[in-house]
């Protein structure tokens, strides 16, 4: 792999959460309705995602490995309003050049899957083999080549915690999957996948907090603001809890939670914050998704609108349940 590879590769894969996310991503993409996610030593040895998505027909296997070789090709106005997760066709060449991968997959309908390893970029085996129909995805020694980026992780725990909230998130924003998450032989998190955002909230956040949500649902401007807020009695002494997803995206946003905090500004107890599960959805063209990859910080091409929808949901769901 030359420098300029292993670089590029760095810029999207951070850490062994940044795999995660971007291979959840392309399992929700491919149409999955049960995800499962299993990691050992925070990620760092051993990460396995198996969905039962379309797959990957057994000739694309190599091609998926290439960078920009994206099966999700679009127009640059495509780029403008971009709605699926994932689009630079980036993410399966970056983890590729810098861990070892195994990939076994299988398309409805073909009799045999194929699996395919590929380790420090370079092509190991592909071959035919039986396999459920879907995909999994074993990425085994992040890193190896990379001992500067190795060096630069935090400990075991620290990038398990950053897993976690990684699948939390992607379990909150795509309530309708089943998401599934093993930590070191472990299963500690499970959702129904049953569409309710609330039993999504209460498999990640427990009950008592969930059971003390708020409602919001709310259009101003033709900006939707949908999910829940967290009663005044239950604010916390962090933002940790805070969520915004944007048409189905985490992202992390001053905007809305200056508006958020606004709108408790008198019901709630100094240094306190509210928590939220809130998204926001709005035209995918007055959002700039094309940030930096392994960002979540976004931008509005008008923030104002968004702080007024966000402002006047939270307050209208307080004062509503203030009644
Ligand atoms: P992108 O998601 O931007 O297209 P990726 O590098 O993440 O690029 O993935 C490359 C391609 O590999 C995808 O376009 C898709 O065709 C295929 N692919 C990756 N993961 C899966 C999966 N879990 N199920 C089916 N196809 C997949
Ligand atoms: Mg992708």
């Amino acid at each position: 792999k030359s420098v300029a590879e292993l670089i590029a590769a760095g810029e999207v894969i951070e850490r062994p959460s940044s795999v995660i996310k971007e291979l959840v991503e392309n399992s929700i993409d491919a149409g999955a309705r049960h995800i499962t996610v299993e990691i050992k030593h925070g990620g760092i040895s051993y990460m396995r995602i198996t969905d039962d998505g379309c797959g990957i027909a057994y000739a694309q296997m190599p091609t998926a490995f290439l960078r920009h070789a994206t099966s999700k090709i679009r127009t640059g106005d495509d780029l403008t309003g971009i709605m699926t997760m994932g689009f630079r066709g980036e993410a399966l060449a970056s983890v590729a050049a810098v861990a070892k991968i195994e990939m076994m997959s299988r398309q409805d309908g073909d009799e045999l899957g194929g699996r395919y390893i590929i380790e420090g970029g370079e092509e190991k085996e592909h071959e035919s083999c039986g396999c459920p129909t879907g995909t999994t995805i074993v990425i085994k020694e992040l890193f190896y080549n990379t001992p500067a980026r190795l060096k630069f992780l935090k400990k075991d725990i620290s990038e398990g915690n950053f897993i976690a909230a990684t699948v939390d998130r992607l379990a909150l924003s795509h309530p309708d999957i089943s998401f599934r998450f093993i930590r070191d032989n472990k299963s500690v998190r499970m959702t129904s996948g049953d569409g309710s955002l609330l039993s999504a909230a209460k498999a990640v956040s427990g009950r008592q907090f969930a059971d003390s949500l708020i409602p919001v649902d709310f259009s101003l401007n033709g900006i939707d603001v949908s999910g829940y807020v967290s009663s005044p009695l239950f604010c916390r002494n962090s933002r940790s809890m805070q969520t915004f997803f944007v048409n189905t995206r985490y992202i992390k946003s001053t905007t809305c939670m200056a508006a958020l905090e606004e709108a408790y500004r008198n019901s709630m107890m100094v240094g306190k914050f509210p928590a939220c599960i809130l998204n926001i959805s709005l035209s995918p063209e007055t959002v700039d998704v094309n940030v930096h990859p392994a960002k979540t910080e976004i931008r509005f091409a008008y923030e104002k609108p968004v702080f007024d929808a966000v402002y006047f949901a939270v307050k209208n769901a307080l004062v509503n349940a203030a009644d």
